[in-house]
């Protein structure tokens, strides 16, 4: 039986039409065998419905006794169910300091198969954009960024990461063993084609030992052990730590972390305020790795409206989270912080990454839009929002005012 005639048989017409036949002509040739049969489960959805009475995540705002209903029943030609994509957000009510979205993707169909309740969610996230008419923009070159060397008495180190995901592979909180270990190999066999400063060597988890994994942690290289419980009840844990890793260059300052909250994330970084070179270290990576991995024959997950495609949906556009470690002791303590950071589109983290509270004043600041925005819009925002932000500080050291540069 033709795949599509397969297809249509087995999976809602809204399943169907995801990303045309292309999309699912690579899942291999046992993708008939691997297909689920549609669901007939025995209660109700109103029987099934989670109790989200004390959550204040993004899917609680949109799943709606009604959605659910519509959605329960429905699977991804991967098998995915839409009680998978929540339990995130059903099982963690909400996070200390930022607003979390409460819904992953467990493959890129989820996106179309369930859009009652992402395109809602997305454009609750992402600032109004709405993923059926805007088209994402991409734009990687890095000669269109002003300025963008900050000032290192404030800014301690910058970083501009993204997450790319292989087409026809499920997301890490529903891959199987076998599609995370296949994510590893044809990932790291591409980036062995890296050119000269990019080259580097991988390192798996499991080859390590706690002290070399320790270390990589405390220097911010290395993605932490699963203790987030965004990440455990997401399923993006299991089997722990097959599969996952880190690349890196010799100088550390590009690194590629494989099957953590993505199936790769893409990180340029080094110590000091010099965004401007860290994002064209970016950018040549980027294209770099792109190239490889479509000459072995694959592809990254991508479409016009959601640009390209992650596991979380704060993360698809361009995946972007361009960021400094900067000292802000007193601009921190003033009650006006939170809004000039809403105001600037920035967010703000511990350094210790997204579990961590600040310690002494020292924030990761990042930018908050992924979708709708190109790399270079965003990497100039950074660069302009944290320089306005360092020159507060200087302003309050001074004991002056600082009204007139806060953004309207
Ligand atoms: P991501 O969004 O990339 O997953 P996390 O908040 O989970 O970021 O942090 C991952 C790691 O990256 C942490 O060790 C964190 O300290 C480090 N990191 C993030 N931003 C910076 C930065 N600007 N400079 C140095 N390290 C950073
Ligand atoms: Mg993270």
């Amino acid at each position: 039986m033709p795949l599509n005639l397969s297809l249509m048989k087995i999976l809602p017409a809204a399943a169907v039409a995801v990303g045309g036949a292309s999309a699912y002509m690579k899942f291999g040739p046992d993708v008939e065998a691997r297909l689920p049969p549609t669901r007939k489960l025995p209660y109700p959805p109103s029987a099934d419905f989670p109790d989200l009475t004390h959550h204040h995540n993004v899917m609680k705002n949109h799943l709606t006794p009604a959605v659910y209903a519509k959605l329960r029943d429905r699977v991804t030609p991967n098998g995915i169910t839409l009680d998978q994509c929540i339990q995130t957000g059903v099982d963690n009510p909400g996070h200390p300091f930022i607003k979390i979205v409460g819904l992953v993707a467990g493959d890129e169909e989820s996106y179309e198969t369930f859009k009652e309740l992402f395109y809602p969610v997305i454009k609750e996230r992402h600032n109004g954009y709405d993923p059926e008419t805007q088209i994402h923009p991409i734009d990687l070159d890095p000669s269109k960024i002003k300025g963008g060397h900050l000032d290192e008495k404030y800014v301690l180190s910058s970083r501009v990461r993204t997450g790319r995901a292989i087409r026809g592979i499920p997301h890490p909180p529903m891959c199987s063993r076998a599609e995370r270990r296949e994510v590893e190999r044809v990932v790291t066999e591409a980036l062995q084609g890296l050119p000269s400063d990019l080259a580097g060597k991988y390192f798996s988890l499991k080859n390590m030992t706690d002290k070399e994994q320790d270390q990589l942690i405390e220097d911010h290289f290395l993605f932490d052990k699963p203790v987030s419980p965004l990440l455990t009840s997401s399923g993006m844990a299991r089997d722990w730590p097959d599969g996952r890793g880190i690349f890196h260059n010799d100088k550390k300052n590009f690194l590629v972390w494989i099957n953590e909250e993505d199936h790769s994330r893409i990180i340029s970084m080094e110590k000091g305020g010099n965004m401007k070179s860290v994002f064209e270290r970016f950018c040549r990576g980027i294209n770099d790795v792109e190239k490889l991995i479509e000459q072995k024959g694959w592809e990254f997950q991508k479409s016009d409206n959601l640009g390209y495609i992650l596991t979380c949906p704060s993360n698809i556009g361009n995946g972007l989270r361009c960021g400094v470690h900067v000292k802000l002791p007193k601009l921190s303590q003033d009650s006006r912080f939170n809004d000039i950071l809403e105001k600037l589109r920035l967010q703000k983290r511990g350094t210790g990454g997204v579990d961590t509270a600040a310690v002494g004043g020292t924030f990761d600041i990042s930018n908050l839009d992924r979708l709708g925005k190109s790399e270079v819009e965003l990497v100039q925002q950074v660069i302009d929002g944290v320089s306005l932000m360092v020159d507060m500080e200087k302003k309050l050291e001074k004991k002056q005012s600082i009204q007139h540069l806060i953004p309207k």
